[in-house]
């Protein structure tokens, strides 16, 4: 054997880096299910379901192509249950002259992969468009990062959306001041894109729910596309359907609609069933044939090339001591309603319910509603980061980590984002219809019938005045704070003490 390939679950993509001058004849490639992967948290059974049905079809794929490719299953009697495991197992069983790997998603198991005893040829991850160095290069010598600066160094890079003179489309690099509407009574989203489980996936979904019975979530009504060729049914109808709507709506939130105007290929994407650079061509493309406005477009391809790089680049800038950020102290574990929806605030339970159901949220239900209440009632960062990186089908290491702990909790200290993104329940009344069907009163602060979200909001401006009052961002907030009486400012720390207490004895709010 000349090479042995070692693919990753969220490597599915035939034009990665390791795939690269393959001879069918005598390179041989490895996909291997293993336990290690599947539960070092208690991830969602439809994301488990999603990545072993779509290493299957993957690895279906390349034997069609005439590769020789080894599948270990998670019920295989000889699986190691790691894949630094599996790796040694079937580098002394085919005993390659070569190793070679893509750059891994996940910190823990490249150094895993590293320090296994097998040297191995290390291909750049060019689904990417900045690499690792690249990334380094630009952050060098920069205090503070600020995503905005590196998306226009990415849009100019790439040529997206500019001018002949290389100036910004419309004028202005971001639109995302059009891009905060509630969602109007009389606008409908589209009815979403459902994909039928084929007989593979059928499989893989009796085994995960025989193998993780335990996990949260459910398996039921599982939709999503486990091919390229899947994936793609998905974008078009997102391209087609959702996307003119996606910049007005992106932050909006409504009861009993899970999906909005999103487009739901974030997994698919991780994974590699998509391919980004075309993804932002066919966006562009749409703007310029007049389909869709440009706050849509650019609001979208600012997600892919400015936030979904950003978030990487800094993901492998700073590990491992990113994972140990703090910068609040905070020490509370996680309510328990997290993993049960069992909460009687509704936004929560609209939120949590629709992650147990799907393994998603949109963005704004991630950070301004588990993600706010989090940081509100000073959660651990470990301990949230890792309920992210559990529940949500799109979640892996290299995303989640600086968006949950940086950009929901601040526990970086701000150097990814410029401020904590804390607000009370008047934002979420603003963009949701979610209060009008709670148990809570939003207009209130303090007492049993008073949302959550306002006293706890007071009180973590309060508990964290030092540093917070000095961020200029953070100026109004802490004005508006200056313009209560003490008792007032006094009765809303209380209520604040009140509801904390009420977590850590295990009670639901
Ligand atoms: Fe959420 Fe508060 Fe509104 Fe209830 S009243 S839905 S808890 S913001």
């Amino acid at each position: 054997v000349r090479r042995l390939v070692l693919i990753l679950g969220d490597q599915l993509t035939p034009g990665l880096g390791a795939l690269q001058d393959i001879d069918p004849q005598r390179d041989h490639l490895l996909l291997a299910e293993v336990m290690e992967e599947a539960s070092h948290v208690p991830h969602h059974p439809q994301k488990i379901a999603l990545i072993f049905s779509a290493m299957r079809h993957f690895a279906e794929q390349l034997r069609e192509q005439g590769l020789q490719v080894h599948y270990v299953t998670l019920d295989d009697v000889d699986n190691s249950g790691s894949l630094p495991g599996e790796l040694l197992r079937w580098t002394q069983q085919l005993d390659p002259a070569e190793v070679h790997l893509t750059e891994c998603g996940d910190w823990r198991l490249e150094q895993a992969l590293r320090h296994c005893g097998v040297p191995i040829h290390w291909h750049a991850d060019s689904r990417f468009l900045c690499s690792r160095e690249a990334f380094a290069d630009w952050a060098q010598g920069r205090k503070q990062l600020r995503m905005e600066y590196f998306y226009r160094e990415m849009r100019r890079r790439n040529g997206l959306l500019l001018n002949p003179d290389g100036t910004p489309e419309g004028g202005a690099w971001n639109f995302d001041a059009d891009n905060r509407k509630a969602l109007p009574c009389e606008v409908q989203p589209p009815a979403p894109l459902r994909i039928e489980p084929d007989a593979i996936s059928r499989e893989v979904l009796a085994l995960v729910a025989q193998r993780f019975p335990d996990h949260y979530g459910s398996l039921e009504g599982f939709d999503y596309p486990v091919t390229a060729e899947q994936a793609e049914r998905l974008w078009q109808h997102f391209l087609v359907r959702g996307l003119a709507d996606f910049g007005d709506y992106q932050d909006a939130m409504a009861d009993d609609q899970p999906f909005l105007f999103h487009s739901r290929i974030s997994a698919a994407l991780n994974i590699g069933l998509l391919d980004l650079r075309r993804i932002c061509a066919e966006v562009e493309a749409a703007y310029r044939a007049g389909d869709v406005p440009l706050n849509a477009a650019e609001g979208f391809i600012r997600q892919l090339i400015g936030w979904r790089e950003y978030v990487r680049g800094i993901y492998w800038l700073r590990m491992p001591d990113y994972a140990e950020g703090n910068a609040f102290g905070n020490s509370r574990a996680l309510p328990a309603f997290y993993w049960t929806g069992e909460t009687r605030m509704n936004c929560m339970r609209q939120a949590i319910g629709q992650t147990l159901r799907h393994a998603y949220a949109h963005h704004i239900q991630r950070l301004m509603l588990t993600g706010n209440f989090a940081l509100l009632a000073g959660i651990a960062p470990k301990a949230i980061c890792d309920w992210y990186l559990a529940v949500y089908m799109d979640a892996f290491d290299w995303v989640e980590l600086p968006n949950t702990l940086g950009m929901v909790m601040h526990a970086d200290g701000g150097y990814l984002g410029s401020k904590p993104y804390c607000a009370s329940g008047q934002y979420i009344k603003r963009m949701s219809d979610h209060c009008q069907g709670c148990s809570y009163k939003v207009s209130e602060s303090t007492g049993e019938s008073a949302c959550p979200f306002n006293a706890l909001y007071w009180h973590f401006l309060m508990r964290h005045r030092e540093p917070l009052q000095r961020n200029p961002r953070m100026g109004m907030v802490y004005r508006n704070l200056a313009r209560m009486d003490d008792a007032r400012q006094q009765a809303l720390w209380d209520w604040g003490e009140r509801l904390l207490a009420r977590l850590d004895a295990g009670e639901m709010l």
